[in-house]
């Protein structure tokens, strides 16, 4: 018999990743999602729509599938909002999707598969921007700033509740910053190589950003998914952070990109106090010693492979 995983968000970037991970295992995988694209249509993966904010719904998918493995990657982020309701604030519904949507999985896991491995994606935005030195670690305080850092952390504490007090074998990755071609060009990574591609094509003149002095720890959210299902066969459960330990700039970045086109990011760039932040919600790095030296994870991606990999699909895209 094959293993079962069942995948909160499926559709997503890390969803998509993490289906062709498992599928690739051999894995049966069944995903939740709200929308189910087209693309999906021919998937090998079994796709459920709806709402994880629907308790009766998520109880019924977990005891049909009784899965072995579950990932909740399904959540709401601030750029995401507006695309979803109009009759909720942001902070509302990111905190209502990113903690009852947690809660009701693990509830329906601790009624219905006892036995099943449950892994709750968190950010690094549960640390806020915050003022320790070096890498930040499952044992550095936090203090979020945004209404999805907090709401990351409070399932993230359900989850050790969970685990604690249930006996469930659920286990925390703190995810930082993971990017690729699925990632939203609202985000700036996507944003600077969609656009540096534009302009490499004719088809831009200029690129408006806000603060370039700023600083990510980027990883490839490939890299990424492998991480999650290490943590969640590992032997214990527990809670890890997911991340690089390096970190670049947003010129950097552009920098990169631009070169990797023939062209200079210094031409091209200005800024715009649209795009200006006054407070950063993420820490510099994250420590992800103990995942490479417990779990042996290792990334195959480097900052600049994984910007290689996002400008040849924006490349194929923008012709
Ligand atoms: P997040 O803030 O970590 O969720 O990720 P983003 O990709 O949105 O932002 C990463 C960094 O890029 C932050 O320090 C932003 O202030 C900086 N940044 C500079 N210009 C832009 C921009 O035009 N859009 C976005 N999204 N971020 C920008």
């Amino acid at each position: 018999m094959p293993k079962c995983a069942l995948i909160t968000g499926i559709t997503g970037q890390d969803g998509r990743y993490l289906t062709e991970h498992l599928l690739g295992l051999g894995y049966e995988v069944h995903g939740i999602s709200r929308d189910i694209p087209d693309a999906w249509s021919g998937s090998p993966a079994c796709l459920h729509r709806g709402n994880i904010l629907d308790a009766g719904f998520i109880m019924q998918i977990v005891e049909h599938t009784t899965p072995d493995e579950v990932y909740n990657l399904a959540a709401i982020h601030k750029e995401q909002h507006q695309q979803h309701t109009t009759t909720l604030s942001a902070p509302h519904y990111a905190i209502q999707t990113n903690t009852l949507g947690a809660l009701n999985l693990l509830e329906a896991c601790r009624t219905a598969a006892p036995h099943a491995r449950v892994f709750q994606a968190g950010s690094s935005e549960m640390f806020g921007p915050s003022e320790e030195e070096g890498l930040h670690g499952v044992e550095t305080p936090m203090r979020p700033v945004s209404s999805y850092g907090c709401a990351k952390l409070l399932a993230y504490t359900l989850v050790r509740h969970y685990r604690d007090a249930h006996g469930l074998a659920a286990s925390n990755g703190i995810l930082f910053n993971h990017e690729s071609p699925y990632r939203n060009p609202v985000f700036v990574t996507g944003k600077v190589v969609k656009s540096a591609v534009e302009i490499y094509r004719g088809r831009r003149e200029k690129l408006a950003l806000g603060n370039l002095t700023t600083a990510r720890d980027w990883g490839h959210a490939k890299d990424y998914v492998r991480a999650m299902h290490l943590i969640n066969i590992s032997e214990t459960p527990g809670d890890w952070v997911i991340s690089t330990g390096i970190s670049h700039t947003v010129s950097q970045l552009c920098e990169y990109v631009f070169r990797s086109l023939d062209l200079n990011y210094e031409d091209y760039i200005v800024q715009h106090p649209d795009y200006v932040r006054t407070e950063e919600s993420v820490p510099l790095c994250g420590d992800s010693g103990p995942l490479r030296d417990r779990l042996g994870w290792e990334c195959d991606y480097t900052f600049e492979t994984m910007l290689d990999d996002m400008i040849e699909y924006w490349k194929g895209e923008i012709g």
